[in-house]
């Protein structure tokens, strides 16, 4: 089935059908390549909200009653349909996100599929593992009703890593997806129901955050709001949640460091990071937005970084050459602008290499940079950018290196490069962030990913994302009987 473009009136997913919602106003859907509209969503209401809590409500019941194991088949099949769907994905991502031909496969689709079959391969363990405990026996029961808040930087992969395993706990779901990036969520919503998924654990409400997501945020109703976004909007949500004191998970944002310790690492490192930094146009929380370079190495490293920036080609999504695309909408891109122009007038920031875009008139793009920030509260080494902009910051020494990572309010992830395994130990327990990856060693999709600090709390990903799906009980055995 076709992603719904033009007006998409019926975009309330409720009960396994598109219903209308009752609001009369609607979001646009932009071309990010071009700037044009692509769809007119209708919004949703907080008496729509309201409509989608008291469905998942009503089926999360019956839906844990389903046998652990079929509800983990259920969803191990919305992944088999959604794998059908590949091309219609990819073009509807390539278009609302502005992800390029040569990352869309991977890095949306890709990391989509990987994040459902990854819970999938977890799921079951987690949910039916009993523990005993004197006389008391551990059971893990689903959370209850979910409230789902995803951002839209990769609208598969972050409505999957809520989606398949509250599914697969069996819990309810209201999910709302980023107003910015909606379409592809509807293909998710029809997999799961052609998988077999009975009307009601899962239910789609579109609209902004202010006004829906808020409304989800603060529903009486919701056991548990997983959120992912930025720092603002999860603030404000945890707030909506506390007056009911309902959990929350924030995954927010981050202004992640490579640090290179050995010397002849410098080159690699500077390939890897911004490889890191530019994908998906920099819009990814968990990108690599500095570099910290020994400061005798500073040349080397800037060398290194115009010769990449040689190789970087800005254009269109759907043009095979392109390797950095548009930003997902036009206030994203502004914000990414306006960062450009104030790290051009902080004293003690100097742009090594910039990519000229003046000649790509229509879309959302912002020129892929490189600065180096001697002062590390520069508001571009401290702020996150979410766009193609890689701050460099020199360290005299390992101690001085450590001491810049830490340098801002954010946590999310670290690479740290050298062969020297004690000496990667030594520097990833002195970061305080949610996880530390040596040199270019492959990111493991199902190891436990989330913040500390202000990048958020929660885990998601494999057996830790199911487990924040679930709440144990303890069942103790004994007492007088007879
Ligand atoms: P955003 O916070 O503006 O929006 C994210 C979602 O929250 C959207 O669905 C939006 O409609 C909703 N929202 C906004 N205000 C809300 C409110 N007051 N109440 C409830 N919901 C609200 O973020 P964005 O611009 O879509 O995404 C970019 C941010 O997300 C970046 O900061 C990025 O780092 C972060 N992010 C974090 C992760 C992670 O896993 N840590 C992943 C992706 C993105």
């Amino acid at each position: 089935m076709a992603s719904p473009r033009g007006i998409v009136d019926d975009s309330l997913w409720l009960d396994n059908a598109r219903v209308v919602p009752s609001g009369t106003s609607y979001t646009s859907v932009d071309n990010s390549a071009t700037g044009e509209e692509i769809a007119k969503v209708r919004s949703a209401t907080s008496e729509d909200v309201d409509r989608a809590f008291d469905s998942a409500a009503r089926a999360q019941k019956q839906w844990a009653g389903v046998s652990p194991a079929d509800r983990v088949a259920v969803v191990e099949k919305a992944a088999d349909i959604l794998e059908g769907m590949a091309d219609d994905l990819a073009a509807t991502m390539q278009a609302e996100v502005g992800t390029v031909a040569s990352q869309v496969r991977g890095a949306q689709v890709g990391l989509g599929l990987a994040a459902i079959r990854l819970t999938v391969a977890s799921a079951l363990d987690a949910i039916t593992e009993r523990e005993r405990i004197g006389d008391s026996e551990v059971v893990h029961e689903p959370a209850g009703v979910v409230g789902a808040i995803t951002p839209w930087n990769y609208p598969l992969f972050q409505v999957a890593l809520k989606v398949a395993p509250a599914i697969a706990a069996g819990c309810g779901v209201v999910l709302k997806p980023a107003e910015v990036a909606p379409l592809t969520t509807f293909l998710v919503a029809e997999a799961f129901a052609e998988a077999g998924l009975p009307a009601g654990p899962l239910n789609v409400v579109c609209g902004s955050g202010a006004s829906v997501g808020s409304a989800i945020a603060g529903h009486a109703r919701a056991d548990f709001i997983s959120f992912t976004g930025s720092v603002a909007a999860g603030r404000k949500v945890a707030m909506s949640a506390a007056q009911w004191g309902t959990r929350t998970s924030l995954e927010l944002g981050g202004k992640s460091a490579a640090i290179v310790l050995d010397d002849d690492k410098v080159r690699a490192a500077v390939r890897h990071t911004i490889g890191s930094c530019f994908g998906n146009a920099g819009q990814t929380c968990a990108a690599l937005s500095r570099l910290i370079v020994p400061r005798h190495l500073l040349e080397e490293a800037e060398d290194e970084v115009r010769a990449v920036l040689e190789q970087v080609v800005v254009g269109d999504p759907f043009d095979a050459a392109s390797t950095v695309g548009p930003l997902a909408s036009q206030e994203q891109r502004n914000r990414v602008v306006e960062h450009l122009r104030v790290a051009g007038e902080t004293a003690g920031v100097r742009t090594v290499a910039s990519k000229d875009v003046s000649h790509l008139t229509r879309g959302w793009y912002a020129a892929p940079t490189v600065v180096v920030a001697g002062d590390p509260s520069a508001p571009i080494v401290q702020e996150e950018v979410f766009g193609p902009v890689l701050a460099i910051q020199p360290a005299d020494n390992e101690a001085h290196a450590i001491e810049l990572a830490e340098g801002t309010r954010f946590g999310l992830i670290a690479r740290v490069w050298t062969d020297d395994d004690a000496r990667f130990e030594s520097v990833a327990q002195q970061l305080r962030v949610g996880g530390v990856i040596q040199s270019d060693a492959p990111t493991v999709w199902d190891a436990p990913f989330g913040g500390v600090k202000h990048s958020g709390y929660g885990r998601e990903r494999g057996v830790y994302g199911v487990e924040e799906y679930l709440v144990s009980k303890s069942l103790q055995r004994g007492g007088s009987k007879g």
